[in-house]
Parts: C-alpha cells; structure tokens; sequence
C-alpha cells in the first residue's frame, strides 16, 4: 500500500489522550497517516537567523514527522507577507486589506522552493503526496521540477475567488500554473471549484472536458470539490463530557434562565464580527422583549497579531462591544460578554450546548467548522438554532439552519428573533436533518474521499 504524505504550513501531532486539544483535522490527518505509515512534514513553529532545507525527524506510533524552520525573513515574506497580507483577504474576497509586495511574492515562491528541496529525499516512489492550503501552493510545481512523479493532491481550505478579483494579484499566473504541477486540486464548495475552471478556461486558455478534466499550462489534472467536515462522533461526545457539563452548568447558573446566543470565532475580518455586534444592537433596539433576556457570548481569540488588520479589527470589536452595553445593559444584565481567550473544544462543547442559538456569519468562509460543531454538541431533546451565513461553505451543506445575508443587517436580525422562538417541533427537525448532514460527511468521509479520489487518478507526469 503507497504511503500518504502530508504536506502543510504547520504540523499538528494529537496528543496521545487528550485529542480535544487538537483539532479535528489534527486527528482525521494523523489517523490516516498512522494507517499508511505516512509522514507530515511542515514547519516546526521555529524562527531562526538563517533557515536552510534541514529537516528534524521524529517517529510517532508509525508516523514521521519532519518539520524545517523559517528565518525571520521567511516568516515576515512568506508567512505574514504573501500567505496573509495577499492570499488570505484576496481569496476572502477583500481586496480592500490585500497588501502585494514583490519581495512577498519571491519569499513565498523561494521559501515553497525550500519545503520541495527538503521534502523530496524523504520521497518513494509510490507515495502520495497531499499539500494543504494557500500557504503551499507553489511547492509541488518544485517538486516536479527535480523530477518526482508521485501522484500530488492539494486541497484548498480557503475560497477560490472569481477570476476578476483574483487577476488583481499581479502573478496569478504564476499561482495558476504551480496548481497544475498537482494530479488533483479539491476545494470547499462547488462554487469554489466552479471559480477555478472559469479562470483556467477563460483566463489560461484552457480546456474542461466533458468528464472534468482541466487541461492548461501544458498538463491534465483533475478538480473536484470535497466539503471538509468535523468529527461528529466526537464532538457530540465531548459535549456530555464531564469539562463539558462543568461549562454547561456555570453557564447556565450565570444566565438564570435567560437566553443565550453564542458566537466562536478566530479575531478575523472575514469573519464578519462587527457586522453581527451591529446586528445584535439593532435586535435590542428593534425588539425590546430581548432586552434583559438575551446575552450574546462572543469568544474570539486574537489570531495572527503580528498583521496590522487583525490589531485594529480588535480595537474596532472592544469598542463596539463596549457601546452596545453602554447603551442597554442594567446591573443585572449585559447584552454582550465579549472573550479575547481562546478555550479547549472540549470547554468549548458545553457552551455550544448551553446556547439557544449560535451567530456564525462570516462575511466569506472557506467552510466553518463552528457551525458543524454547535450542531454536534447539540441536545437532541431540546437543540439551539444555527444561524448561519449564506457565504459560509458550510451552507452548502447545512440547508436546515437558518440562513441569512452577513451584509443585510435586517436579515441577521430578523433571523435571529426568529431562532429566538422557534417551537421545539422547528427546532428537532431542523437540528435532525443538520446533524444527519454533520455525521455522515464527517472529517473521516472527507479524508477518505481525497485520498480515494488522488489514487485513481493517472499517476503524476513531469511539467511541460
Ligand atoms: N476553536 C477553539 N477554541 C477557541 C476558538 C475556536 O478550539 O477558543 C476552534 C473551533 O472549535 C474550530 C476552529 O477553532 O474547530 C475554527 O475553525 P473554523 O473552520 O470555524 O474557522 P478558521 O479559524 O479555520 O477560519
């Protein structure tokens, strides 16, 4: 059986017992690569003076895991440069925040360059190589050119935006012809997928064949879309857990049987935070009833700091956060408990649980694993309501929550009154046919589909 290689930004070994301390695509990668005595190989989180192609290895359970460092220069061009001043807003469709910079550009290409020359010697021949996200595009166009012919995959996490806003990035060629070093590009969502053959088909001259094969920049390879998903199994596990219950409860003796809606996510401008404090402001107002009744608890841990955008959008959601409780809290109540802290999953299941409904409206989302989640961690006899943003992959999927238009605060508000008082018939037959989702296109079926789908597909051929 060929061995899987997985190739990321940064590698994620599960801890031998506590796996909620890892995410779930943490677990899902791991379980396959102890299955096909695979190797992860990656960054190690390191910052040096001067990086080279060296690479650590450690054994676990019958894993490799090889990581390689990057210098402060790599970290600075290729990580917080291209990746996430260029590729992330671009991709989420913000051109507004995208910051290109040629010197970004040659540290990203070079430091993919390094992750390809130190990857290869670990390679066999029949090995199945799986590169993940933006951060690694270009490195399996590296690969090739010293001459591996694995079969490569890569799968896009993020979204794939529509060929006018991605042809804003000066070297979108350049980006394009490096994914057709792979056999196999997945995405999120249809949609996603749909965006990448416009591009290939009008933009680089290329070809969709009636069976789905793009033809482009001298190669063939296959795209298809592959929604991730979470550990279902688990995550409802955890949230009877005793971590879990300990949350529920503090939880619930703190709202004294008042109404609470939940909102977990990365302090990121996608994810649309300040449109939904916006949007609760305008619930209270338009609806006095929620007035000392309902409390929105916003969990939303500080992510990449050292990008100017995600210190102001902080700055922008305390400020925010603090006005709408200056405006309609009482001494014995507030409208918002904001939380700039992140918390375990397994803490984090039992306040799914303790919630009447979740907010998740990201403005643009590749998946959103939140919204899977609170549907898991949910009471079958008595679950909260998701509202979820059309604009979210995951709504695609999750067709039985309410779905609602991030940037029409109207609807968000209407949407939320409404989950607010939904009859608990609504409630189970919505959260049924959720979860049904949830569990059956869970972590492991996504997994297992990718990988399936890469080994049937003709074996990788030298770039033209
Ligand atoms: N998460 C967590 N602790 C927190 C906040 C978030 O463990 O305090 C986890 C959350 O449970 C989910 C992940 O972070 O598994 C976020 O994934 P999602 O797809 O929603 O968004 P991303 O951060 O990848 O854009």
């Amino acid at each position: 059986m060929s061995r899987l290689i997985v190739v990321s930004n940064r590698v994620s070994v599960p801890g031998p017992r506590d796996k909620a301390t890892a995410g779930g695509l943490a677990v899902a990668l791991y379980s396959a690569l102890r299955k096909y005595n695979g190797v992860w190989f990656g960054w190690s989180g390191e910052i040096v003076d001067s990086a080279s192609s060296q690479v650590e290895l450690q054994y676990s359970d019958s894993v490799t895991i090889a990581t390689t460092d990057l210098s402060h220069e790599d970290y600075e061009e290729y990580y917080n440069g291209f990746a996430n001043s260029a590729l992330w807003p671009l991709f989420h469709y913000r051109i507004d925040l995208t910051a290109y910079d040629r010197r970004f550009d040659k540290g990203y290409f070079r430091v993919n360059a390094r992750f390809a020359h130190a990857l290869a010697p670990l390679l066999q021949p029949e090995d199945l190589v799986w590169v993940h996200d933006y951060h690694l595009i270009a490195c399996g166009e590296e690969l090739r050119r010293m001459g591996c012919e694995q079969r490569m995959g890569f799968f896009l996490h993020i979204p794939f935006p529509s060929s006018q806003v991605l042809m804003t990035l000066p070297n979108h060629r350049a980006l394009a012809r490096a994914l057709f070093a792979y056999d196999l590009i997945g995405f999120q969502t249809l949609p996603d997928l749909r965006a990448f053959q416009e591009y290939v088909v009008h933009e680089a001259d290329g070809e969709l064949s009636d069976d789905g094969r793009l033809t482009a920049f001298g190669r063939t390879i296959r795209a298809s879309f592959f929604p991730i998903g979470i550990d279902a199994e688990e995550m409802a596990e955890m949230a009877t857990s005793p971590e879990a219950m300990r949350h529920f409860s503090r939880m619930q003796r703190s709202m004294q049987g008042r109404k609470l809606v939940i909102g977990v996510d990365r302090l990121d401008y996608t994810k649309g935070l300040p449109a939904r404090l916006a949007a609760f402001d305008r619930l209270l107002e338009s609806y006095p009833d929620n007035r000392g009744n309902v409390t929105l608890l916003q969990i939303a841990p500080s992510s990449r700091p050292d990008v100017r955008d995600y210190v102001d959008i902080r700055e922008e959601l305390e400020a925010a956060s603090g006005k709408i409780n200056g405006h309609f809290a009482d001494f014995d109540w507030v409208p918002v408990r904001y939380v700039n802290r992140s918390y375990a999953r397994r803490s984090l299941a039992g306040l799914y649980r303790a919630s009447q409904a979740a907010l998740v409206t990201p403005l643009r989302d590749g998946m959103n694993l939140v919204a899977k989640e609170y549907v898991a961690a949910q009471d079958p006899d008595d679950p909260g309501v998701l509202i979820l943003s059309r604009f979210a992959g995951a709504a695609r999927q999750l067709e039985a929550a309410i779905l609602v238009n991030p940037h029409d605060m109207d609807d968000v508000v209407e949407g939320l009154q409404r989950a607010l008082h939904l009859a608990l018939p609504e409630r189970q037959e919505r959260w049924r046919s959720l979860m049904d989702n949830v569990t059956s296109q869970d972590v492991s079926a996504w997994r297992d589909s990718f990988v399936e789908t890469l080994r049937s597909v003709p074996a990788g051929k030298k770039l033209a």
